[in-house]
Formats: structure tokens, sequence, C-alpha cells
């Protein structure tokens, strides 16, 4: 059993902390020095759009009037509509909203959607609030950002602290004020309005997809391939299964407070998940490993999808791993990125990888926009072959042009960013 961990995790955040926004306009430099672009589109892309900051005030239970601050930043619409989530945390500000809705927009050109980037939040703790004030923040949210958001302008999505209901709110707020029921200004929705199936785990089974293609590619069959899976939420324990049920050898799983172990593989359909039961995956388990210990662990695929940075310079060296798929949204900071190329351990990188999101999340608008619901079937079809597309699209750069995946993910993301700019020029 190890006890390092927390202060490993404390060393490695104080000396290699990035924000959001540094790690997007640094990808942007890195990619852009790769690429014969016009440096004057790079200078663009620096900055977003459009910031919107809203003041929310809402009447709390016992009666007093509580003002919350929103934020949505929109980065880049050369593509189409801005796209993104929208989190309820204390943590949330200006900066973090910009730097995320640059994130969306490389998410989303890399899987060649068209969409741009946006990304939004209120600052709050949304465990503070009752349904019931966490219902009117949201619709006076929605309203003071009624001009910003719509179907063909700006459409968000549940993020961290928010949630299907969360986007029945909105859509409903943004409809009885525009007179007529618009289902394509939210994604993430319940099926029932609008939502598309499959939305929930579709991230998740973009990492488990990939997870597949990374295998042939490396000539690994995914029956000899065992796999060790940080966090077990929507994203970890979706890709988990998936993978369990196609053959692989999961042999490691964790939650927040450890992982379990056994080298002979996990049932993981019989484990419960974050959303089925928060903490179940080390509930009454003697001998748990720390998270940093999985990270270690020597298995073929490692698949980070709990938080983000947790592979860095302090124990880049230490993983044993053959493949790393991103799972969670930025795990690997730039100084483990550095030592995991020279060591030659190949990363998929999170902006390929989990952007199952926001391809069903496409698909959803495109079923509420032609009033048309899809299948089950149909949404997971066309997911593996958007999948299967984007791989292939990713994969001949980094044949092409040995470079990293996480490098050949950016070149086709900002090279598709940066003909749409140029072939639309700058106005007036
Ligand atoms: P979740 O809340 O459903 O699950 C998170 C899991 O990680 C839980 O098992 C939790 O116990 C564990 N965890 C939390 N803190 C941890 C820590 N410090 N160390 C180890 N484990 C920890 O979350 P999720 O929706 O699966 O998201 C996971 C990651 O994937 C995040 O980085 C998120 O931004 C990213 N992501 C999520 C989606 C989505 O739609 N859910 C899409 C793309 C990317």
């Amino acid at each position: 059993m190890a006890t390092h961990s927390s202060t490993a995790q404390a060393d490695r955040e104080s000396v290699e902390y990035e924000s959001a926004l540094q790690t997007a306009r640094r990808q942007l430099a890195r990619a852009a020095s790769l690429l014969d672009i016009d440096s004057n589109i790079v200078e663009r892309l620096k900055y977003p759009a459009k910031i919107h900051e809203v003041t929310v005030p809402i009447e709390r239970d016992d009666g007093t009037v509580e003002v919350f601050t929103g934020y949505r930043a929109q980065h880049d619409s050369v593509r189409g509509p801005y796209k993104g989530g929208l989190r309820y945390h204390p943590s949330v500000t200006r900066d973090e909203c910009i730097g995320l809705s640059m994130w969306m927009t490389w998410k989303c050109a890399v899987m060649d959607i068209p969409f741009g980037g946006a990304k939004g939040g209120i600052v709050v703790n949304p465990k503070d609030l009752s349904p019931g004030e966490r219902e009117r923040l949201t619709r006076r949210f929605t309203q003071e950002m009624r001009d910003a958001i719509g179907p063909n302008r700006d459409i968000p999505a549940p993020d961290m602290g928010t949630d299907a209901q969360t986007m029945a709110w909105i859509m409903d707020a943004y409809s009885m004020q525009e007179g007529e029921t618009t289902p394509g200004v939210v994604t993430g929705k319940p099926p029932v309005i609008g939502g598309s199936y499959g939305r929930e785990e579709a991230p998740g089974r973009s990492v488990a997809i990939i997870t597949r293609l990374a295998c042939d590619y490396y000539d690994m069959p995914l029956s000899d391939t065992s796999v060790a899976v940080q966090g077990f939420g929507s994203v970890g324990a979706n890709a988990a299964r998936l993978l369990d049920s196609w053959g692989a050898n999961v042999v490691a799983v964790s939650d927040v407070n450890g992982a379990i172990y056994d080298p002979d593989g996990l049932d993981v359909a019989e484990i419960p998940s974050h959303d089925e039961e928060p903490e179940a995956v080390t509930r009454d388990v003697e001998g748990l490993l720390s998270n940093d210990e999985l990270l270690e662990l020597d298995v073929d695929v490692l698949i980070p999808a709990a938080v983000g940075n947790v592979i860095t310079e302090t124990n880049a060296n230490a993983i044993q791993a053959d493949i790393i798929v991103e799972g969670a949204n930025g795990p690997t900071t730039s100084g483990g990125d550095a030592i995991l190329d020279e060591r030659e351990i190949p990363v998929i990188p999170d902006i390929l990888a989990n952007a199952g999101g926001v391809t069903v999340s496409y698909f959803e608008w495109l079923q509420d926009i032609n009033r048309r619901a899809w299948s089950l079937e149909r949404v997971n079809e066309e997911l593996a072959s958007e999948m299967e597309t984007a791989w292939d699209d990713v994969r001949s750069e980094v044949d092409s042009r040995g470079v990293t995946w996480r490098d050949a993910a950016y070149i086709v993301a900002l090279s598709r960013i940066a003909k749409a700019h140029e072939s639309r020029g700058l106005w007036p």
C-alpha cells in the first residue's frame, strides 16, 4: 500500500502547473511552428473572438438575493457555430473559460465537425444550492446569455457540475423567450426532448475505439492486451467496459481513493461506476494501490481518465505502459510529454481520444434541426466511423512527418482552421 501520492502530487503541481490558457497557446504555437501558415492567422487564434461576462441574481430559498458571475468564452467560429460545455464550479475563471474554449476549437477541427470552440461557466458550488435555486440560476443565466447562444450561434453542453436537467432548463428558458421550441440550442439533453441516445457514454466509447485502433496500429492483438484505467466515471468506466467486452484484459481501475489491481483481470461490468455509485471501486477493498502506483503498472495500455496533470516530469520516467491513451482532458503535462516522447512511448491525445462526446453532441444537433431521432445503433455506428476517419487523418501525419500523435492531431486541427480563415479572409 503506497502513501507517497499526496506529497508527490503537491510537488508536481507546484513545479509544473500550467493553466488551460497557457496549454492552449503553447500547443497553438507548437503546431504553427510545424506548419507553413500565415502568422497573422496564428495571431488571431491566440485570442477569443468574444467573452461574455454576466451577473446572475437569484432569489435564494430564504428570500435573500444572491448574485453570481457567469462567463461564456467564444474562441473561433470560422468552421461553424461555437460549441462547448458549461460548468458550475467555484474555481471557474474568465481565463479558464478562454483556454478551454480554445481546446474545443482544436477538438472540433480534428474531428472535422463543423463547429468552433466555446466554454462557459458560473462561479458557484452547485452543491450549495437547492434544486429550485439551481433551476432559477440556470434560467436567469440563459436569459442573460440569450443573444450570445442559439442553435446557429453557440451551443452549450453539460460539463462539471451541470447535467441533462441543466440543459433541459436552458432549452426551455431559451425556447420560451424565442416563442418556439428550439432543442438545438443545447446538447446533452434528455432524449425525450431531443437528446441523443448514446451521448452519455460517447467519450468513453471513443476512448475505447481509439485504443483498439492504436493496438491495431502497433500490432498488439486486443486479446493479449492488458489495460489500466485511472478513474471509473463516465469516461473511464465506459472505456474499460467496452475494451473488456472486446477482449482486452482490464487489470486495474481506480477512483479518487485508490486503485484495485488483479493481473488476471477484473470483472469491470460488475464494478459500479462513479455515476452508479460514487467511490464504490475501492469500498471495503483490502490492499489498494495508490492512484500514482496505477500509473506506473507494467501494462500494455494506460488510460488516465480521471483528472488533469497526473503524468508529469516527476513520474514519466517510471511509466511502464507501451501506449498511453488520454481519456481525461490534459492528463499529461508538457514536461511529462517530453519525457514520454524521448522514451518513445506513444501518447494518443485527449483532443482525439475523448472527442466522442462532442461528436455525438454534433449528432444530437443534427437530429434536433432535422426533427428526426437516430437509433442507438446508428449513433454508435456513425461515431465509430467518425473516430476511424479522424484516426486515419492523424495517423497519416504521424507516418508522413514522424511527429508525435499530439503534434499530429494539432497539425490536422490547425491546418483545417487556417485554411478556413484563409479562404474566408479578414472582414472588413
Ligand atoms: P466522473 O466524475 O464521471 O468520474 C471521475 C472519476 O475519477 C471517478 O471515478 C472519481 O472517483 C475519479 N477521481 C476523481 N478525482 C481523482 C483523482 N484526483 N485521482 C484519481 N481519480 C480521481 O468524470 P468524467 O466525466 O468521467 O471525466 C473524467 C475526465 O474526462 C475529466 O478530465 C473530464 O474533463 C474528461 N472528459 C469528460 C467528458 C464527459 O463528457 N464526461 C468528455 C471529455 C472529457
